[in-house]
């Protein structure tokens, strides 16, 4: 499939020809030619002024609403190894195909990429393979011209990726390409039945409200979500499901980025993602020394140390600590909140932990909206009764 070229309107002004960033288009003998290669991108059709070019009809209305069909989650993988992110949302996109009556697929996209089958055991129906060793580092542009076919051939009518480095890079690519909505960074997605519409919730206006976004007129919906947002549900060896493998090509495909050596940041200290116990402060501990009474609580019970963003606002601990909106998404077995109020930047990063004991003075803190314990009392005389009994049993 290419642009569409109308040589009755074209004029052979050649506004498209620098617009089209692969160096496509020529005027020869007054009307414009185009080479093979077509991304369609679309930009030489913003660049016409006479709307002699034009995008395939399947791509201007989107595809067809009716026929597109099945929830697909981007399985991603790095170095063979597939993410956490991809079971998360495997376990929440088999819910969404349950209501919608439809089926699951994940598409896994790499090179000698472990233990496949596991998609399935996480809710997928059907597993996309494609394997290559060209697809091996994630090059963007070889991951962004396989979606768009796939996509293009098998009408998906929901498509979600995790909202990772690779994710929020390549996926509004592919977005973009098919000229369809993507809503990134989601915390919450469901589905309005009756219209068979993805409801895409997102912090927005700084966080202060909670915005839910449709995509009524293109498919596929498009969404990115946050890794630990959603929780992964225990895997199912017996499910049965399908591995179909495609083949991917690199010829006549544009690398534009040519990946040269990756190398892993060591600078993280505080594995607060990993942790299954978080014991965490805020602005009620009033000031940086008495982080030292709650590390020794972490300590106690082998927990991470974590924080509001008053408390690394404050400069009491570093950011790295930081839960939350525009912090870490964490979801411990449990998660132990100390002189935190719970706004809602702070619940977006910690609300999924399976369990959560909040300790506050003030009995209408928002926190305990959600903890599944509540100790109103003063932290200062809480905390340390909780270490002593913990230390002596
Ligand atoms: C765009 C944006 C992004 C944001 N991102 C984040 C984010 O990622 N993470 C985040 O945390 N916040 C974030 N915030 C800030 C958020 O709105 C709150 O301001 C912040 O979470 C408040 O932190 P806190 O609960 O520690 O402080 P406060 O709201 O001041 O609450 C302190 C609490 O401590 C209690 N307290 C005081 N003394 C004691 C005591 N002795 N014993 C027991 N309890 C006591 C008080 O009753 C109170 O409930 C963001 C805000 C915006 C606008």
């Amino acid at each position: 499939m290419e642009v569409n070229i109308d040589l009755a309107k074209c004029t052979g002004c050649g506004a498209c020809v620098p617009a089209c960033p692969f160096g496509l288009l020529e005027v020869v003998d007054d009307k414009v030619q185009l080479k093979e290669g077509c991304t369609l991108c679309g930009a030489c059709v913003d660049a016409c002024a006479f709307e002699a070019l034009s995008l395939p009809a399947v791509m201007e209305t989107g595809a067809a609403a009716d026929d597109s069909r099945g929830v697909w989650v981007f399985a991603e993988q790095r170095r063979g190894v597939l993410k956490n992110v991809a079971y998360e949302l495997l376990s929440r996109g088999r819910e969404l195909a349950d209501t919608l009556g439809t089926g699951l697929s994940a598409v896994c996209l790499g090179h000698e990429v472990r233990d496949v089958a596991s998609l399935i055991a996480y809710g997928a129906d059907k597993v996309y393979l494609v394997d290559s060793p060209d697809l091996a580092d994630n090059q963007e542009d070889f991951l962004t011209h396989k979606m768009v076919a796939m996509v293009r051939e098998l009408k998906p009518e929901i498509v979600i990726a995790g909202a990772t480095a690779l994710g929020r890079s390549f996926i509004p690519r592919v977005a973009a390409i098919l000229n369809t909505g993507l809503t990134a960074d989601c915390t919450g997605l469901d589905i309005d039945t009756g219209k068979r519409l993805l409801l895409q919730t997102r912090p927005t206006f700084g966080g202060n409200i909670m915005a839910t976004i449709i995509c009524p007129n293109k498919r596929p919906q498009m969404a990115t979500v946050r890794p630990r947002v959603f929780k992964k549900a225990a895997p199912d060896a017996g499910r049965r499901g399908e591995i179909v493998k495609l083949d991917f090509r690199k010829e006549g495909v544009i690398a534009r980025v040519k990946l040269l050596d990756s190398v892993d940041e060591v600078t993280e200290t505080v594995k607060l993602e990993d942790a299954d116990i978080i014991v965490s402060g805020g602005r009620g501990l009033g000031k940086a020394e008495n982080f030292k009474l709650l590390a020794e609580l972490a300590d106690v019970l082998g927990a991470a140390l974590g924080s509001s963003r008053a408390a690394v606002d404050e400069g009491w601990i570093p950011y790295s600590h930081q839960v939350g909106q525009t912090g870490k998404t964490v979801c411990p077995r449990l998660y132990i909140a100390c002189g935190i109020s719970g706004a809602i930047q702070h619940l977006a990063g910690m609300q999924t932990s399976d369990i959560i004991v909040a300790i506050n003075d003030d009995p209408n803190a928002p926190i305990f909206q959600v903890a599944t314990y509540g100790i109103v009392g003063d932290l200062f005389k809480v905390v340390p009764r909780l270490i002593e009994k913990l230390k002596n049993g």
